[in-house]
């Protein structure tokens, strides 16, 4: 304390020189008192008091994840029991890279010690482990780290994605072998009477949407492992538009939805081609779906500098505000009975979401009485 007040007077001497000779002095201050000021600047205290370090240790210990205290050097200074189990022994003295192998973890903790908040999810082959780890800087120079094990959580999501996995590829035989059963029943050659031909086309409806069931089924399971791997490059809009207003006109003319679309000249989006494509037409589906009869659905790209604006508007009963949060997940309906019964599987829309990611891109929805808009927003390609 002694020693940084004495600094302290020194430094306010050196400021009043300074003043004294102030803006009109002849010449700029020397060199050396310059570097006396920097040096006589105070500086954080570097080495916590005693009952300070108590305090941390305490902290460290009630905390439930594996956590310490890096010094500015990178080395750990405290550490609870549980980081020390994760590390395999004593953690102290040791840095992240020699406790995990983890050159990612270090170059984390590294930023930290620099003075950024630092949080994602580490693999630890060394360790066997996938942990969420968080870094934040402290005072002096120090930092926080925080793992959090997500080792289990990772394995129950690997095991119920390769169970969907396995039970929609197990079911797509049969159901493939009764779909083309009801086909060959249906056909001229078979003749059904009366309630025999109801029963039998009820049973096309079904195994149809178990079909797209599956099918719906078995590309989230591939989306969500990273199989389905998105291919970017530049795409035109206007000739897309005009494929996947081709493919969903079989479903709009029925109902008398009018279909239109217009994209810029020449615009171009940074994508993956086949996964935009089923992202437009899975929400063009759902646009034609929710619309009133003789409704008309719109599908409109805007350019926005670096990004894209796609969007697909219909003028249906729209959806409450209460539902938009959750209306990405997987099987969630707003009015289950009545999807289902316009042929919906409750998938469509988790589908979008994770294909419109893996392009890096946002995808969201604005609704009201009025209709419904779905965005999705992708960066735009440079034109050639
Ligand atoms: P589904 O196959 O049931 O359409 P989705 O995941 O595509 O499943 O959509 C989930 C739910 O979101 C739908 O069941 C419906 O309630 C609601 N929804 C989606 N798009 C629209 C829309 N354009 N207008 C009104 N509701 C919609």
């Amino acid at each position: 304390m002694a020693l940084f007040s004495r600094r302290a007077s020194l430094l306010e001497q050196v400021k009043a020189l300074r003043a004294e000779l102030g803006p009109s002095a002849p010449a700029p201050l020397p060199q050396e008192l310059d570097d006396l000021a920097r040096f006589l600047k105070p500086t954080p205290a570097t080495e916590p008091k005693p009952d300070e370090l108590a305090q941390l240790q305490g902290f460290l210990d009630a905390l439930p994840d594996p956590s310490g205290v890096l010094e500015a050097k990178g080395k750990l200074v405290r550490a609870n029991n549980v980081l020390d189990q994760l590390l395999g022994g004593r953690s102290v003295g040791r840095t992240l890279l020699e406790g995990t192998r983890s050159s990612e973890l270090q170059e984390a903790a590294e930023r930290s010690l620099q003075g950024s908040c630092v949080k994602r999810e580490v693999n630890l082959p060394a360790l066997q482990k996938v942990v969420m780890a968080s870094l934040a800087p402290l005072p002096g120079g120090r930092a926080l780290v925080v793992l959090r094990d997500l080792t289990e959580q990772k394995r129950i999501e690997q095991s119920r994605r390769d169970f969907v996995a396995n039970a929609s590829h197990e079911l797509r035989t049969p159901v493939a072998a009764i779909s083309g059963a009801v086909e060959t029943l249906l056909s001229e050659a078979i003749e059904l009477n009366g309630p025999a031909r109801g029963f039998v086309e009820m049973v096309q409806r079904h195994s149809s949407r178990l079909t797209r069931l599956t099918q719906d089924l078995l590309d989230l399971s591939k989306l969500e492992s990273g199989e389905w791997r998105v291919e970017l490059g530049a795409v035109e809009l206007t000739s897309l538009f005009d494929v996947v207003v081709e493919l969903v006109r079989s479903r709009a003319t029925p109902r008398g939805v009018q279909l239109a679309a217009d994209a810029p000249n020449g615009l171009r989006v940074l994508a993956d081609r086949r996964a935009l494509e089923q992202i437009l037409v899975n929400l063009i589906d759902n646009a034609i779906k929710f619309s009133p009869e003789g409704g008309r659905v719109t599908l409109l790209a805007d350019n926005a500098g670096a990004h894209v604006l796609i969007s697909v508007i219909d003028h249906g009963q729209g959806i409450e505000a209460r539902h938009l949060q959750r209306i990405f997940e997987r099987f969630y309906r707003v009015d289950g009975g009545r999807a289902r019964e316009a042929g919906g599987t409750g998938l469509g829309l988790a589908i979008v979401k994770h294909l419109v990611q893996a392009q890096g891109g946002e995808v969201g929805v604005e609704s009201g009485q009025g209709g419904s808009r779905f965005w999705v927003k992708l960066k735009s390609a440079p034109a050639t």
